[in-house]
C-alpha cells in the first residue's frame, strides 16, 4: 500500500472546497472526465492517469459514507475503493447514470466505430419479486420478447423461394458519387442503403426486417438480499448480435414489493410491534416474525412504548456477500379500546393505587387533589 503515500487529496484532485455539495462534485467530476477522457486523448498516459484519479476521487467523494471516512481518516479509509485495473468501459458503466445519453453521444461514436460485425445490444426488463423472495433469493422465470433471426427467411428479409436483385441506382456498387458544385462526394446509396442489393419480394413474416420479435424464456438466479432498484445481469441474453459478434446481455431491474409489516433499511429489517401495559410493565416473552420464521424476543421489565429490541443477524443477507443485517423490533404499548367489567374494575384499583384522576371522578380522590391545590 506504498502507493498510497504519494495519492493527492481527493478534494484537490477535483478542485473543489472540503464542503463543496453533491452538486458541485457531480459537476467538478463532469468537467475533468471531459477533458481527460482517454477518446480525446488517445495515447496520452498522463490524461489517462489524471482521469482514473478523477474517477477514483469522485467515486469515493460522491459517496456520503466514504465520504465521511475519508475526511475522518484520509486515503487509509477508503482503501481499496480505486478502479483497480477496471478499464475505461468499466468506469463509463459505473457513472452511466451520471452521464445518461450525452456522454454516450459524445464520445460512444468513436469506441463504435471500428469495423467488423456489431454486437447485441443490451436490454433491460423489469422483475418484481415479493419482500420474503427478495430476503431469502429465489430463482425465477422470466419471459420478455427479444428480437431474433426469422425463421422463415434466416435472417436475410426476403420472401423465401424469391432473391435480392441488384440495385438500379449504384449497379450493386453500394457506393454513390454526388456532386455540389466542383466536389465529388461519395455516399452510401439512398436507395439500397449501401447494401448494393434491394429486396422487391420483402418476407411476410419479419415485413423484409430479417428479425423477429420473439418470446424468450430464461432461469434467473436471483441471489438472497437484492434490494428494489438493484440489477442483475444475464449474460448474452439481449438483443443477438450480427454474425461473429457477441450477443447482448439482459438487464433485470428488481422492483420489490412491500410487504404488509416488514420494512427494510439496507441490510435491516424493521418490524413494528405491539405489546400491551401489563406485558411492558411486567416482562414478556412474545414471538415475533423474522424473514426466515419465528422467533423469542424477550420484553424486559419496564419496557418503555417506543423502544427498540435488536435481534442480531436475523436481517437481510447482503447481495454482495457482506454482514448478514438485523432485525430491529420495536416496541409500541398498546391501549385496549374495549374493556370488560374486571378489566374495568381493576384499572380502577390501579388508577387509586397511583392517585391518578379518572373519569368518572371518585369523591376521595377528588378531596385528596382539592386538598393539594389549596396547599
Ligand atoms: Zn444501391
Ligand atoms: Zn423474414
Amino acid at each position: 500500500m506504498a502507493a498510497s503515500v504519494s495519492k493527492r487529496d481527493y478534494y484537490e484532485v477535483l478542485g473543489v472546497d472540503k464542503d463543496a455539495d453533491e452538486g458541485a462534485i457531480k459537476k467538478a467530476f463532469r468537467q475533468q472526465a471531459l477533458k481527460y477522457h482517454p477518446d480525446r486523448n488517445p495515447d496520452d498516459a498522463e490524461a489517462e492517469a489524471k482521469f482514473k484519479e478523477a474517477a477514483e476521487a469522485y467515486e469515493v467523494l460522491s459517496d456520503a459514507e466514504k465520504r465521511g471516512r475519508y475526511d475522518r481518516y484520509g486515503h487509509a479509509g477508503v482503501e481499496g475503493a480505486s478502479f483497480g485495473g477496471g478499464g475505461f468501459e468499466s468506469i463509463f458503466e459505473s457513472f452511466s447514470d451520471l452521464f445518461g445519453g450525452g456522454f454516450e453521444s459524445f464520445f460512444g461514436g468513436g469506441r463504435r466505430r471500428s469495423a467488423g460485425p456489431r454486437g447485441g445490444a443490451n436490454l433491460r426488463v423489469e422483475l418484481a419479486l415479493d419482500f420474503l423472495e427478495a430476503a431469502r433469493g429465489v430463482k425465477k422465470s422470466l419471459v420478455y420478447k427479444r428480437p431474433e433471426r426469422c425463421v422463415e427467411c434466416s435472417g436475410s428479409g426476403v420472401e423465401p423461394g424469391k432473391s435480392a436483385v441488384t440495385c438500379d441506382t449504384c449497379r450493386g456498387h453500394g457506393q454513390v458519387v454526388q456532386r455540389t458544385g466542383f466536389f465529388q462526394v461519395q455516399t452510401a446509396c439512398p436507395t439500397c442503403r449501401g447494401a448494393g442489393q434491394v429486396v422487391e419480394d420483402p418476407c411476410a413474416a419479419c415485413r423484409g426486417e430479417g428479425r423477429q420479435l420473439r418470446e424468450r424464456e430464461v432461469e434467473v438466479d436471483v441471489p438472497a438480499g437484492v434490494d428494489d432498484g438493484m440489477r442483475i445481469r444475464v449474460a448474452g441474453q439481449g438483443e443477438p448480435g450480427e454474425p461473429g459478434a457477441a450477443d447482448g446481455d439482459l438487464h433485470v431491474l428488481i422492483r420489490v414489493r412491500p410487504h404488509e409489516f416488514f420494512h427494510r433499511r439496507d441490510t435491516h429489517v424493521i418490524l413494528e410491534v405491539p405489546i400491551s401495559y401489563s406485558q411492558a410493565a411486567l416482562g414478556a416473552e412474545i414471538d415475533v416474525p423474522t424473514v426466515d420464521g419465528k422467533a423469542t424476543l424477550k420484553v424486559k421489565r419496564g419496557t418503555q412504548s417506543g423502544e427498540v429490541y435488536t435481534l442480531r443477524g436475523k436481517g437481510i443477507k447482503s447481495p454482495t456477500g457482506g454482514r448478514r443485517g438485523d432485525q430491529l423490533v420495536q416496541v409500541s404499548v398498546e391501549v385496549p379500546r374495549k374493556l370488560n367489567k374486571q378489566t374495568e374494575d381493576l384499572l380502577r384499583q390501579l388508577a387509586e393505587l397511583e392517585e391518578r384522576n379518572v373519569t368518572p371522578k371518585r369523591k376521595s380522590f377528588f378531596d385528596k387533589i382539592k386538598s393539594y391545590f389549596e396547599g
